[in-house]
């Protein structure tokens, strides 16, 4: 029975995903680095803006941060309770959930790798997909907590497994996102009415997440709103790509879109949302996708 929860940084993703619990749970407290955003959504959603120390004093914490390494260095600090479990929602490396969850089992405490997909639209309509690696009971104990905060949440493996499933799914984004680019960029080049050509392919075999909303709503109305930005796209494509190589496979197209987008994002702005990535092929192109 859980009976607090706490949530670790309160990012794009982790205010809207914390702002679900209070409605579940009784005791739910938020922590920041930087604090001044854990008291607002303490006044917000009426959570409880504590010092670390005290958060990860709950049944259940969430983390949602950029890099495991962040994860890796904020846990090392900790004296973590035995009987809780830690739910890392940050999109992360297999191999530090690996390492994670042997460090803190000899804590008496369970670490899942629960990283999650469906863009900040999903965090702050509790829709979001929780792709779980870990203990499987542990698993089963932290549910209705994920269920908070999620939609489809799905136990894909050991530890490692979830992190595995984001790289892969964020790895297809950016092939997608990238390939999308050319198509499109070939139709104007062509003279075709790009809108015209999107009702198409959304109706046709080619359509994507990507079609659907990425470019009707980010790129041709050249918005580039950042909710997700480009340099953890990047992160997360490096992931994928080194899941590939630790397993000795050929990785033409997966390698090649991994250095697009690395260079894309290392020559963007520096707050840039993932999209902004199909400017650095409109900067070859010389044609505006609009
Ligand atoms: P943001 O950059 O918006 O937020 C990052 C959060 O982590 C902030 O609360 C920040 O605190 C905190 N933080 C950063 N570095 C540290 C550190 N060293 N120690 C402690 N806290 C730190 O990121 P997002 O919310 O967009 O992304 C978080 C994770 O979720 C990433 O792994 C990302 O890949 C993933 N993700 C993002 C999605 C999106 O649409 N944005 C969708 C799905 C997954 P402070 O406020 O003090 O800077």
């Amino acid at each position: 029975m859980i009976q607090s929860v706490a949530f670790i940084g309160l990012g794009a993703m982790g205010y809207r995903m914390a702002s679900h619990l209070p409605k579940h749970f009784d005791t739910v407290y938020v922590w920041n680095r930087n604090f001044e955003k854990a008291k607002q959504h303490a006044n917000e959603y009426g959570t409880q803006a504590v010092k670390l120390e005290q958060a990860v004093q709950a049944d259940v914490i969430f983390s949602c941060l950029p890099t495991s390494t962040d994860v890796e260095n904020l846990i090392e600090s900790l004296q973590l309770k035995p009987g809780t479990i830690w739910v890392d929602c940050t999109s992360g490396v297999p191999d530090s959930a690996r390492t994670l969850s042997e460090t803190l089992k000899a804590q008496n405490v369970d670490y899942l790798d629960a990283p999650v997909s469906g863009q900040t639209i999903g965090a702050e309509n509790a829709t979001l997909t929780v792709m779980v690696g870990g203990d499987a009971a542990a698993f089963e104990r932290a549910y209705p907590a994920m269920q908070a905060i999620g939609k489809l949440i799905k136990h894909v493996g050991t530890s490692g497994a979830g992190f595995a499933v984001k790289a892969v799914n964020n790895m297809l984004l950016a092939v997608n996102l990238w390939s999308v680019a050319e198509g499109f960029t070939a139709l104007k080049a062509h003279g075709v009415n790009l809108n015209e050509a999107l009702d198409c392919i959304n109706a046709s075999s080619g359509k994507s997440g990507v079609t659907e909303t990425v470019l009707p709503q980010r790129v041709l109305n050249r918005s580039f709103p950042v909710t997700f930005a480009l340099p953890l796209l990047a992160k997360d494509t490096g992931i994928a790509l080194d899941l590939l190589q630790s397993a000795k496979l050929p990785a033409p197209v997966i390698g090649l879109t991994q250095s697009l987008i690395q260079a894309a994002s290392a020559t963007a702005d520096e707050n840039s949302d993932f999209s902004a990535a199909v400017k650095f092929y409109e900067s070859w192109s010389k044609i505006t996708l609009e």
